[in-house]
Parts: structure tokens; C-alpha cells; sequence
């Protein structure tokens, strides 16, 4: 794979800019209406109900939204952090060079396609070994 041209880093710096912008809106939004969730579910149904409510299904739900999108923001975070340290677009396990189509598609990838496969294929990881 060739090695990304300061083109294309400042290309996906953009992506990755307009990504975290929406992604941090996004979370800010969930935490809201995680908090908002949060008021009624006090008003709507007193502490006494013993039984787990449907608003406090809907909280956890919003809760969980909002993890995930702090998990986009970080990975974000870390790739904008590898553009300024120079090692954006090399794979994290063999050092070699991404490739602008997989950093196009991907522009968090921290590694190869054959990293990611192996990664995803390691004995005990994802799936048991077959007997
Ligand atoms: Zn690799």
C-alpha cells in the first residue's frame, strides 16, 4: 500500500473534523434527553412503583446511545491525535501503510486489512476454536 499524500491527510482531517462535530452534537443531545428522561420518569412515576418502569428502560437505552457515541468521539479524538503525531494511516500492528481507499472508507482505521482479519479470526477472540 502506498503511503497517504499530505492531500489526502488533510482530505480525512477534514472528514474527521466534520465527523467529531456531529458525533460531540450527538452526545450532547443523547445526555440530554437521558437527563430529560430522567425528570419525568420522577414526575410520571412516583419512587414507590415497585416494579422496574418503562421510563427507566427508555433511560438506560438513552444512557447507552450516549456510550456509544462517546466511544465514535474518542476514536475520532485519536485519529486527529495521529494525524498531528504523524503516524496516521499505519497500521498500529505491522507499521505498514493503511491505504487511502480503506482511510477513506474507515478514517478511524488504526489497522491494516490483514491486522483487522487476523484480529478478527485470533483463536478465543470473536469465535471458539472448532473441534
Ligand atoms: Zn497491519
Amino acid at each position: 500500500m502506498e503511503e497517504l499524500t499530505q492531500d489526502q491527510i488533510r482530505s480525512l482531517e477534514q472528514q474527521l473534523r466534520h465527523d467529531h462535530e456531529t458525533a460531540l452534537a450527538d452526545t450532547q443531545d443523547q445526555m440530554r434527553q437521558a437527563e430529560d428522561v430522567d425528570g419525568e420518569s420522577l414526575a410520571k412515576y412516583p419512587h414507590d412503583t415497585g416494579d422496574m418502569s418503562e421510563a427507566d428502560r427508555e433511560l438506560d437505552t438513552n444512557i447507552s446511545m450516549a456510550e456509544r457515541y462517546s466511544g465514535a468521539v474518542g476514536d475520532i479524538e485519536d485519529a486527529l491525535r495521529r494525524i498531528v503525531e504523524g503516524t496516521y494511516g499505519i497500521c498500529t500492528e505491522c507499521g505498514q501503510p493503511i491505504g487511502y481507499p480503506r482511510m477513506q472508507a474507515l478514517p478511524t482505521a488504526k489497522l491494516c486489512i490483514a491486522c483487522q482479519e487476523r484480529m478478527e479470526h485470533r483463536p478465543g477472540a470473536v469465535s471458539p476454536p472448532t473441534m
